[in-house]
């Protein structure tokens, strides 16, 4: 059931216990959150547990309090007044939604979130799940300490590519404003964030050597093969370097993580990627998305660019005589002229 903000914060004054989750394979915005929501509502007196379900990559431990997420055992059970489930629908956290029976109330930004048998507040427009983290911690009255700032603000500006993407709102540069006033240097988060092991560096190298363009350069994507996907502690990022290519309306990253276990990120420059990454069973945003795909990295490269050529197609983004896999050229293949 969809709730206001305000019954959202009465939820919370409500409870006692609370545990706060977020989504696997955390995000600054996902551990941001639980981060603030643990010092807020830690400070108005309540008992909180904070667990998401994997590991967190060493960029986001540097946020204050990192170490008091738990990753949750095999059968573990804790009787708790609620569940908050932070810029996620429940059916992201694992193993935390089987350690309590306590009622759950959602709170994200995602437009794909679509709700359930459980308290919802999703607010699309929101940049961020920190960004509505904000305004919940006014209803509550919590005073938004250095802390807080720190983690809010490193959700806001990681979900928003630094305030550069298409959801940065006026709200999102106030709310960021009200952040730096609490204590938050920008540079130092910044620091944070996009601090790179040698080894990540050359990673990173080796995926920008396997990009390609395909349907004539208006879809463009990396390759993480097994091997680098083993020892980086993150891609968060590469995307970024080549989503910038001109004519290029939508950029992916396949990740070959395990046994026919792939992961895909895209970005968009108008395609509603989150609508092709839906029909792949993830979701997201109109202009970041990702999902799973559980084959191999050939099949999942076969099944990824046919999924995306042929919404691109239904939506007229693209011609079906441009439908044709043979046109990917390799960037090492590719003529430089003046013009591109
Ligand atoms: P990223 O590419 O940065 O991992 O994800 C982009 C956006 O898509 C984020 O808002 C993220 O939460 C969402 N997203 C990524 N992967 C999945 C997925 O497998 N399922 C769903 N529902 N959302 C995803
Ligand atoms: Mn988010």
């Amino acid at each position: 059931m969809n709730i206001t903000l305000p019954e959202a914060a009465e939820k919370i004054r409500a409870a006692n216990k609370i545990i706060l989750t977020a989504h696997i394979i955390p995000d600054g915005d996902a551990v941001g959150a639980v981060l603030a929501m643990y010092f807020a509502l830690t400070s108005i007196g309540k008992e909180v547990f904070c667990f998401i379900d994997d590991t967190i990559r060493k960029n986001l431990l540097e946020m204050p309090s990192a170490e008091k997420i738990q990753r949750p055992s095999d059968g573990e059970k804790i009787s708790a007044d609620l569940l908050v489930v932070l810029d996620t629908s429940p059916d992201r956290i694992g193993k935390v939604k089987g350690i309590t029976d306590a009622p759950i109330l959602n709170i994200d930004h995602h437009v794909t979130n679509k709700g359930g048998d459980f308290d919802l507040y999703v607010e699309p427009s929101a940049a961020a799940t920190c960004e509505i983290v904000f305004k919940l911690l006014q209803e509550l009255d919590v005073k938004v300490t250095r802390e807080i700032a720190v983690c809010l603000y490193t959700g806001m500006a990681t979900d928003t590519g630094f305030f550069n993407y298409s959801n940065t709102t006026p709200m999102t540069l106030f709310t960021a404003a009200e952040l730096v006033e609490a204590g938050v240097k920008p540079n130092e988060i910044a620091e944070q964030m996009e601090k790179k092991t040698f080894g990540d560096l050359k990673g990173l190298n080796a995926a920008l050597q396997t990009t390609k363009l395909f349907f004539d350069g208006k879809v463009i994507g990396m390759f993480v093969a097994r091997k680098y996907a083993k020892t980086l502690n993150t891609t968060e990022g590469f995307i970024d370097l080549i989503r910038v290519v001109d004519g290029a309306d939508v950029a992916f990253l396949l990740t070959d993580k395990d046994e026919n276990f792939c992961r895909v990120s895209m970005r968009s420059k108008g395609v509603d990627v989150s609508a092709i990454a839906k029909r792949l069973g993830g979701g997201g945003h109109v202009r970041a998305a990702g999902c799973t795909i559980n084959k191999n990295m050939d099949e999942a490269k076969d099944i990824l660019i046919k999924a995306i050529g042929e919404y691109m197609i239904e939506e007229g983004w693209l011609l079906p005589e441009e439908f044709l896999e043979d046109k990917e050229t390799a960037l090492d293949d590719f003529e430089y002229s003046e013009s591109n």
